[in-house]
């Protein structure tokens, strides 16, 4: 299918490796010139290489810290008036509510809230006035499904779900549409991470603690980043342009429910 964004602009945040990575790569597949960005310049250069190798994209990096005014304006300054907006960060730690104050709270919703917001901020009225816009958010699973280890992350992503929600409905009459893209168990470093840490608590190995969350899952298995990125780009096509508003979840249908 073309998605008929071929030689649109692209800023997609958090995008060295990972769900950020694969976003990126999907959409330089549809002819996207992207402006891509992370912390660790050197993996963030070897990405934009690979992304550039593979889909002969424009890509252009950008290492800064998304979550700081500075980094945004340095984004925004590669990428002034982009057509395709896909807002992420690094996920809060997981921990006991009891251990968190005010800095801790302040740091995830500065991250995962108001970040992709003043993303926003700076870019929508650009698309409005262009007619075209598409912003997709990297949320969690855990906006619809709680994970109680993950408060900090329950409470900011559920912020920015709020706001979106109200927004989106501005929106769509110019052709922008802000949707959330809520990512399960996906097979990405922060993910391996994640099993280690679970394998270690429950005395077993990293492969069985790997085996056992893919047992859990309808599908029997653990997410390809790729079908993330491919889902993005979707999002992101000329005809999905009458879907505003919406928590796409992608967890291989491990909320249980008839809709
Ligand atoms: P990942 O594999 O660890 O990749 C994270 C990416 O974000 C890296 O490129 C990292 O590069 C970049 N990054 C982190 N903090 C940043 C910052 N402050 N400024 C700019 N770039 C930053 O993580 P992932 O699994 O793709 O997760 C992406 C998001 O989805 C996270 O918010 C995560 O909580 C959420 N999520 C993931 C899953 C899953 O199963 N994978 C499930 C639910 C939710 P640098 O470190 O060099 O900056």
């Amino acid at each position: 299918m073309d998605l008929g964004i071929a030689g649109r602009k692209a800023i997609v945040c958090a995008a060295s490796k990972g769900l950020g990575r694969a976003c990126a790569m999907s959409l330089g597949r549809e002819g996207v010139e992207l402006v891509i960005n992370a912390r660790t310049a050197d993996m963030l250069e070897a990405t934009a290489e690979e992304i550039r190798q593979e889909t002969g994209a424009k890509v252009t990096a950008v290492a800064c810290d998304i979550t700081t005014d500075a980094g945004r304006a340095s984004v925004l300054a590669a990428c002034p008036e982009p057509d395709i907006l896909v807002n992420n960060a690094g996920g809060p730690p997981p921990g006991d509510f009891r251990d968190w104050d005010r800095d801790n709270w302040i740091a995830a919703v500065d991250a995962n809230m108001l970040t992709p917001i003043f993303l926003i901020k700076a870019t929508v009225d650009g698309m409005i006035a262009r007619k075209f816009g598409r912003v997709v958010n990297i949320t969690s699973a855990a906006v619809k499904s709680p994970i109680e280890i993950l408060g900090l992350s329950n409470g900011a992503r559920a912020g920015l779900t709020g706001f979106v929600a109200g927004l989106s409905r501005k929106t769509a009459r110019n052709n922008v549409t802000i949707n959330n893209l809520l990512p399960g168990p996906f097979d990405t470093d922060r993910f391996r991470s994640n099993i280690q840490v679970q394998a270690d608590k429950a005395g077993v190995s990293y492969d069985e603690m790997l085996a056992l969350r893919s047992n859990d899952n309808p599908t029997g298995r653990i997410g390809n980043p790729h079908e993330f990125g491919e889902t993005c780009a979707f999002l992101c096509g000329a005809n999905a342009g009458f879907m505003t508003g919406q928590n796409v979840l992608m967890d291989g249908g491990s909320f249980n429910s008839t809709f």
